[in-house]
């Protein structure tokens, strides 16, 4: 068997939704990932798969460990390209407003309710079951599945480890099946490819005055004040535009710091989100940043920094991939013949560990991932016949992107 289309067919309907039943009724809010990796990890020794466990260890910050996914299909022929399937595990802590059972897997009116079950518990099946039905096929390339940890947390330490041990390395491009077109910043709907998202970084400005007696305030530099000038400067940043992705945006986010009554406060500091496009790079927002701080002439000192990661190279940048990428083109093929028409095109508004993979790593990258509603929140779902469509389209792209 090698047509693209018998690959999508042996995807069973019944068998990827009793899978994603399964993986939303194990809790696995970022940090408590235990559970749900072994589950990953025995699913796939129980069809002789060959998992393995990818440790990932972040003593200073977090102070995480846990364990990726890891598995591989090897191609018959070594100049073929290699093709990273990539999903994430986590989902956000589960919220409070829940008004039943968070990880129920309820399934009504074709969407099954969840937290994660959207983002992305329904991708994460749809690359299980395609990487199942991929290994029945002769392939000439390689196929690398990856089901990381924490993508949901603050630094996307799966992901991370991967690229920094080394997985990417022999990677071509990559397939991430994060839910898609209701991230996007157009109005885009499936089946649909997402060939991009912006970068964002995290502005972390420190702010430093002098203290002086609250009653003779002119005495004094106002650390809080002064850090209000600079997050409505940064508000005003002029930001770059892409044609694709958009323009970027900054969104001061928080402002700590203070004194107790009758002092000047000395000190405080500032946070804001930065989405970047191409172009805009660390150097370029942060001089940005302090060109904008110059021209307010403050008295308070300024440090304009970035927030604290476990390594300099953590950090999203923006990516964006090439239409006419052999990927690209494959998963359209494949969404003709598995959907019966063409997909949209569409770029992702925020980051995730796709752009780890598209900028970092440098793959071209491709966001396939079905939809649904209320990520991230109470009431999340995911529509249950675009998790196997999803499924069938990444099986048929990726068996006629690897020959
Ligand atoms: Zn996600």
């Amino acid at each position: 068997m090698s047509h693209p289309q018998s690959v999508a067919d042996t995807v069973d309907d019944e068998a990827t939704i009793d899978l994603l039943q399964q993986l939303v009724r194990i809790r696995s809010p970022y940090f408590e990932e235990e559970e749900i990796t072994a589950f990953v990890h025995d699913w796939l020794d129980e069809r002789g798969l060959d998992p393995e466990y990818h440790h990932v260890s972040e003593p200073d910050i977090t102070g995480f460990e846990g364990d990726n996914v890891v598995a591989r299909l090897e191609g018959s022929a070594p100049d073929a390209p290699t093709l990273l399937l990539n999903a994430h595990v986590d989902t956000v802590k589960i919220v409070d407003a829940w008004e039943e059972d968070p990880c129920s897997g309820r399934i009504e009116d074709g969407k099954l309710y969840g937290q994660g079950a959207c983002d992305m518990k329904g991708g994460l099946a749809g690359i299980m079951v395609a990487f199942e039905a991929l290994a029945e096929v002769d392939l000439a390339g390689d196929v690398l599945f990856t089901a990381v940890v924490d993508e949901e947390g603050p630094y996307g330490l799966g992901a991370d480890a991967l690229i920094r041990d080394g997985y990417t390395d022999d990677c071509d491009a990559a397939i991430v099946t994060e839910p898609g077109p209701i991230l996007c910043q157009s109005d885009v709907s499936n089946p649909a490819l997402v060939l991009g998202a912006r970068g964002r970084y995290l502005y972390d400005v420190a702010v430093t005055g002098h203290a002086a007696h609250g009653s003779q305030p002119h005495k004094g530099v106002n650390a809080v004040v002064d850090a209000g000038r600079v997050a409505a400067a940064l508000d005003e940043l002029d930001v770059d535009s892409h044609p694709d992705l958009g323009d970027g945006s900054v969104c001061p986010l928080k402002i700590d710091g203070g004194s107790q009554t009758l002092s000047v406060p000395e000190s405080a500091r500032l946070l804001a989100d930065r989405h970047v496009v191409p172009g805009e790079t660390k150097e370029v927002v942060r001089e940005q940043a302090e060109a904008a701080v110059a021209a307010l002439d403050l008295d308070s000192e300024v440090d304009v920094g970035f927030r604290e990661a476990p390594a300099a190279d953590i950090y999203y940048g923006p990516y964006v991939t090439d239409e006419d990428h052999p990927l690209v083109r494959s998963l359209d093929g494949a969404t003709h013949e598995v959907a019966g028409k063409a997909p949209e095109t569409g770029y992702f508004s925020s980051v995730g560990d796709f752009n780890y993979f598209g900028d970092r790593a440098d793959l071209p990258t491709v966001i396939v991932g079905p939809d649904g509603e209320n990520i991230h929140g109470a009431g999340e779902f995911v529509y249950t016949d675009e998790v196997v469509e999803v499924a069938r389209i990444v099986a048929a792209g990726a068996a006629s992107y690897l020959g």
